[in-house]
């Protein structure tokens, strides 16, 4: 057999076209995205604006390398550094390339202070990417078997718990950063306990405490997906290292880690690079999704996001579901396996995935208009009523 590696059992469908919130398959039966290419086309498919850029700047210049100057790549920057008030920016192509920029940060802040055998935290459940370190970080035995030894020096704790925190900050001096999702989504958009700001806030206070690196992972959580450009703009903290990647092209792929304050200085000419990373067209696209994003989208995500969970929540609650989420990253959480879910939506139009067994994951454009948004909360009530209700009657 000659082909494609086995690495993903695929869902027995193809999409050839999309428009807005709709793909249509290769017989033509049209479908309800509300997964978005897994958090990546927040303003939907085939933007004719996105389109736009990518045709105009395809013809204009697609890429020089980071040998020469890039002006888009720094206009880019100049954006993301204002809209997050973070003040240095490297760009790469993907979610996994630039935790592992944020893991190499960490390294050097370790070997400024003199820690040898450096230490991060990292939490139960988290999801980091799949190159060697970041799989290591990843809280998911199923994304490192096979590929041990893993690489070193990840010291896991319980995601939301800032007592956990302080208690391993406390008990391990040689612990240099702690990297962290605001809202976890591969594992089906949990979300501190105490509260997301809670959380961040006193993340913060112990990481200054023990000069220790926040690193937000906000590579799917970023980009307006929560209804503030990043997530840990719904507390009043900054991190010392944010990582994104997913929304931030439209499906274009590119990646970026912003640092300030203690982690702003870390990188030194020669110590990291991409030859991929900021293309001017991949920094084009960028900007365009960046202010589409700005002008309207992320609000929409804000108000029709809390909508969302509203109404599916009143509608589920004697069944057992809970809401969890924030914007557009909402999870439904069921009684009990949701899995066969996949497959009964998908014969009824509307695509979304399921994580842990029990937990819906609806990551909708941020676009969404209020009548699709109806439509979204409607076919997950049914289809969910339906489930849980002919198990009842068996
Ligand atoms: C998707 C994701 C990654 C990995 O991104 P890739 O682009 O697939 O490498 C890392 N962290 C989080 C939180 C993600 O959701």
């Amino acid at each position: 057999m000659t082909g494609l590696l086995p690495t993903y059992s695929r869902q027995p469908v193809s999409f050839t076209r999309g428009q807005g919130v709709w793909l249509w398959d290769e017989q033509g039966k049209q479908y309800f995205d509300a997964l978005s290419g897994i958090a990546v086309c927040g303003l939907g498919h085939a933007h004719p604006e996105i389109a736009a850029a990518i045709a105009d700047q395809a013809a204009t210049l697609i890429h020089t390398s980071n040998l020469y100057g890039v002006p888009l790549q720094r206009e880019l920057a100049e954006v993301l550094c204002s809209l997050s008030a973070m003040s240095g920016c490297f760009f790469c192509n993907s979610g996994a390339e630039a935790n592992e920029a944020a893991l190499k940060l960490a390294r050097l802040h370790a070997h400024r202070k003199g820690i040898e055998q450096p230490k991060i935290l990292v939490t139960e459940q988290s999801f980091h990417g799949r190159t060697l370190a970041t799989l290591a970080a990843t809280g998911n035995t199923k994304v490192q078997k096979g590929f041990e030894p893993l690489f070193p020096g990840f010291i896991r704790i319980p995601f939301g718990d800032p007592a956990a925190v302080k208690q391993a900050l406390t008990q391990n001096t040689d612990i240099v950063a702690f990297l962290v999702e605001p809202i976890q989504g591969e594992s089906g958009v949990r979300e501190p306990d105490c509260g997301l700001a809670a959380y961040l806030n006193s993340i913060r206070s112990m990481c200054n405490d023990h000069d220790c690196l926040m690193m937000l992972d906000e590579i799917q959580t970023g980009n307006g997906r929560t209804g503030r450009y990043f997530a840990f703009q719904h507390s009043s903290i900054l991190p010392d290292v944010v990582t994104t990647a997913k929304g931030l092209g439209n499906g274009f792929p590119i990646g970026a880690v912003l640092t300030r304050g203690r982690a702003a200085d870390l990188f030194q000419p020669g110590a990291h690079g991409s030859t991929f990373g900021g293309t001017p067209l991949a920094c084009r696209v960028a900007l365009t999704t960046v202010r589409l994003l700005c002008a309207g989208a992320i609000e929409n995500a804000r108000i029709q996001g809390d909508r969302i969970r509203q109404e599916l929540s009143a509608r589920l609650k004697p069944l057992n579901v809970s809401i969890s989420g924030l914007g557009m990253m909402i999870g439904v959480v069921l009684p009990h396996d949701a899995t066969p879910l996949i497959a009964t939506g998908r014969e009824a139009g509307i695509l979304f995935s399921v994580s842990s067994g029990n937990r819906i994951r609806l990551l909708p454009p941020l676009n969404l208009t209020p009548l699709e948004t109806d439509l979204l909360i409607a076919k997950i009530g049914q289809l969910v009523e339906c489930f849980l209700t002919q198990e009842h009657s068996l």
